[in-house]
């Protein structure tokens, strides 16, 4: 691909991009990996140019909650919902919880709030990185689960009273499945296997389910059936959710997009996880039709707080899942270009052996690692 350095392709010649971004760094390490996160983002925007990134934090989470009684500033959702994406460090103290014993979780509500309903987790086997599984294929791990995130069989989990509990004999969760959500989880699906397979990936979308059980789950793949008709250019595949599990196992390589129904996204994305390194390394974005939450998928990892042992490449790289979110949205070369960039360095820097994070039994912490990410992304090369 072309580099095109502090030249702007995407600059009228009176404007530029200004692209607002809501930041909560929230808890624990999410401060830490957030500002690596962002400094990483400022030196691909400098190498890249063309657009601005205009950071406004609100604050919210367990600390904010133990302090001033409610888990996000004063007016911080409907801030949030006006930027063009939400960037979220990490939520949670064990230490503070609500009276109910239940966690602090307003990013819970943000998700409910603006129907985020594509839930993207990338699993992506970096070179030089530990992995479980001994067969050389492993390397070629890259796949991503594309989880629901609004109903299934979190559905009654989302808003409290939704589950039926009798007196103490029984209680019944809802998995709830509806045509308007399954018909947008769908297009996003095979909308991002066409992306993915003109930048050389298999273009395969698998539908992972239990149909042969479920009317929900027959339900579910009826639609994925119909939408798959308008990308007769993307391959499509099913799996019922329990041979998906083991083919996770036996023959991750083989997978593209797997799409699935929020449970069983929820546990799929954590086994999928597990098979290319640690959690510092774990991406997600959720992205709704007017907006998109951009996290690492782990905690606040309280018991590393301040140590400066934290990975912060997670977020590192739900910050690329960030810019393509937005290059999409603006149709913008120049996010675009930022996101391979960052993308690339990553894979540079354990390519060379440069990226070692204490986490995968390396001697870097999340200084050092954004040190030589910054270096890497000025050196301009993807
Ligand atoms: P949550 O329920 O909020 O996901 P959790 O308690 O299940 O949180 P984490 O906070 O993700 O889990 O931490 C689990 C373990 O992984 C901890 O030992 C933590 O130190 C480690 N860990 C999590 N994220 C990172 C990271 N970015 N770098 C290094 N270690 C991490």
């Amino acid at each position: 691909m072309e580099l095109i350095r502090g030249k702007n392709r995407d600059q009228t010649a009176m404007s530029r991009l200004h692209i607002p971004i809501a930041v909560i760094r929230g808890d624990g390490i999410g401060p830490e990996t957030t500002d690596s996160a962002i400094c990483v983002l400022e030196a691909a925007r400098e190498v890249i140019d063309g657009f601005e990134l205009v950071y406004q934090e609100i604050l919210a989470g367990a600390g904010y909650y133990a302090k001033y009684g409610c888990d996000i500033e004063p007016g911080g959702e409907v801030r949030a919902g006006d930027a063009e994406a939400i960037f979220l460090g990490a939520i949670g103290l064990p230490s503070v919880r609500h009276a109910d014993g239940t966690e602090i979780s307003p990013h819970l509500r943000l998700r409910d709030r603006f129907q985020l309903y594509a839930g993207i987790r990338p699993v992506k086997a970096y070179p030089n990185t530990p992995r479980p599984l001994s067969d050389r294929r492993a390397s070629d791990i890259d796949l991503i689960i594309l989880r629901e995130s609004t109903e299934g069989l979190f559905y009654s989990a989302a808003v409290h009273g939704r589950s039926r509990i009798s007196d103490d004999s029984w209680v019944e969760d809802t998995l709830r499945i509806t045509r308007e959500t399954s018909e947008k989880l769908h297009r996003f699906a095979f909308q991002l296997a066409r992306k993915r397979k003109a930048g050389g990936s298999r273009g395969l979308v698998t539908c992972v389910d239990k149909s042969n059980v479920f009317s929900s789950m027959a339900f579910f793949r009826r639609i994925f059936d119909e939408i798959s008709l308008s990308y007769p250019d993307v391959e499509k595949g099913y799996s019922y959710v329990d041979a998906q599990a083991l083919d996770l196992i036996r023959r991750p390589w083989e997978f593209d997009v797997l799409v699935t129904e929020n449970m069983f996204g929820d546990i799929l994305s954590d086994l999928a996880g597990g098979l290319v390194g640690g959690m510092g390394l774990a991406a997600c974005a959720e992205i709704g039709d007017q907006t998109g939450l951009f996290q690492p998928a782990h905690g606040s990892a309280p018991d590393i707080i301040g140590t400066n042992k934290a990975n912060p490449l997670a977020a590192v790289l739900s910050a690329a899942l960030m810019l393509d979110y937005l290059a999409e949205k603006h149709q913008a070369d120049s996010l675009n270009d930022a996101a391979r960039l960052i993308e690339h360095s990553v894979n540079r820097g354990f390519q060379e052996d440069r990226l070692r994070p204490f986490e995968l039994g390396g001697n870097m912490g999340t200084l050092e690692i954004t040190r030589v990410l910054t270096e890497l992304i000025r050196d301009g090369e993807y």
